[in-house]
């Protein structure tokens, strides 16, 4: 049969052409100033439509895969207590990490101070959303209806279906031996399709960035720059330096070696802007290129892309600074501390979707008494930044991954220091 190695050898490269072919051919459209037909056929036409069946065909694979690859990874776990301690190292560094993010976020907003001076009439329309109860947040993760969940796409409630009947596999003697092979099978198949859909990135890659940048342009970044830049700056500060450190203190693993293997994942994450989109590459790669065991990475990656969002509270703490200040309000120490929480608990419910960070900003503004309206302000450059943080969100998934699976000593150092790349090649059983 033919290999398909050396074409996947050199994906990475591809999709970072594609990436960089995509942002050159949207500017340039944007530039000429796109007349009707070409809008019609072509930006909304032939790119928005290469664009999301792309997007389609990683969303495709979400449901299957979050639920066989961790019915495998709970059924693998010898001891039932394990899952309790590493769904508690888990949640905590989540969380952990997020504080760190928002607080620092704050920090940069209110000493650089981006709204001060910031003309108000700019402002868009933004209508606030309602939280829903936190009782109805827990009830909810509890699924009534497993079928119900997966065709929603209601990740927490998969989750939670799956722990249970992973581990009552490992209750059901011979019958659940022979049901845990067949969904070990059947993990082997869908990682492979997640590989086969990969090799559509570089063109999918290039028609969403293409239609985003053709939209976008770069005025709306000017008058909005010290908020831009400021977003942009603590983004990369929490990418290249938090979790590098925590990387290094907590697992010793080197943050070098990290983005040297994970680097494609960010990519992908950049071009969707959707952490749920971004979710198959990232288990594949964390397992096969970062060496976490799949009894971690089947539990850790899907729980990430769903409450895991430090890109997103960064963009909530400084976006908070910048509207508290644009409106010439003082919410004070115990208001940003607010800030720090409510932020972090609103990444929680945050959905690893386009734009939604955005959304949630809203119960973190009424929270500390802001003007949900401010929001108004910060839409024009949302989308460019939703890109950023949502490669950050995923790099945090990756990152906790690494440090849990190293401390509960399900980390394979040999995949995580090799130089292979993904291979497609065809199993031997075939
Ligand atoms: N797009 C982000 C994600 O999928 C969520 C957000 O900040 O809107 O991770």
């Amino acid at each position: 049969m033919l290999s398909l190695k050396k074409q996947t050898r050199s994906l990475t490269f591809k999709i970072v052409v594609g990436m960089i072919l995509g942002f050159l051919f949207g500017v340039i459209l944007n530039l000429i100033g796109p007349d009707e037909v070409m809008r019609t056929y072509l930006i909304d036409g032939a790119l928005y439509g290469a664009g999301q069946i792309f997007i389609a065909s990683l969303m495709v694979l979400v449901v299957p895969l979050v639920f066989v690859s961790l019915v495998c990874g709970t059924a693998a776990l010898d001891d039932i207590t394990k899952l309790g301690r590493i769904g508690g190292k888990t949640l905590g560094l989540y969380l952990v990490t997020t504080a760190i993010a928002v607080t620092v976020a704050i920090g940069f907003g209110v000493t650089v101070r981006p709204g001060d001076g910031f003309q108000l009439q700019t402002a868009v329309e933004f209508e606030a959303p309602e939280a829903p109860p936190f009782v109805e947040t827990i009830v909810n993760l509890f699924p009534r209806n497993p079928i119900a969940a997966m065709a929603e796409g209601n990740m927490l409630q998969i989750i939670v279906f799956a722990l249970l009947f992973g581990l009552a596999l490992t209750y059901a003697g011979q019958a659940g031996k022979r049901v845990l092979a067949g969904f070990q099978d059947l993990n082997e198949v869908i990682m492979k399709l997640v590989l086969l859909l990969m090799q559509l990135a570089p063109y999918g890659v290039f028609a969403l960035l293409a239609r985003v940048f053709a939209d976008q342009g770069f005025e709306a970044i000017a008058p909005l720059a010290w908020y831009f830049f400021t977003v942009l700056f603590v983004l990369i500060f929490h990418a290249m330096v938090i979790y590098p450190s925590f990387l290094k203190l907590l697992s010793g693993l080197s943050p070098v070696t990290f983005w040297r293997r994970f680097k494609e994942v960010p990519v992908f994450a950049f071009s969707t802007a959707s952490s749920n989109a971004t979710l198959p590459v990232t288990l594949e790669v964390v397992e096969e290129k970062l060496g976490v065991d799949n009894s971690i990475a089947s539990f850790t990656v899907p729980l990430g892309a769903t409450i895991n969002m430090d890109g997103t509270a960064i963009m909530q703490g400084v976006a908070t600074a910048f509207i508290a200040q644009a409106y010439g309000v003082d919410i004070g120490v115990a208001g940003y501390v607010m800030v720090v929480v409510t932020a972090t608990l609103a990444s929680i419910g945050t959905a690893g979707v386009p734009g939604v960070g955005l959304i949630m900003l809203a119960m973190v503004l009424s929270q500390v008494g802001l003007p949900v309206e401010g929001i108004g302000l910060i839409l024009g450059v949302d989308r460019l930044l939703d890109m950023v943080r949502t490669a950050v969100n995923v790099t945090g998934d990756a990152t906790v991954s690494c440090i849990v699976a190293k401390s509960e000593n399900q980390f394979d150092e040999k995949k995580f220091n090799s130089s292979q790349p993904l291979s497609l090649e065809p199993s031997e059983k075939m």
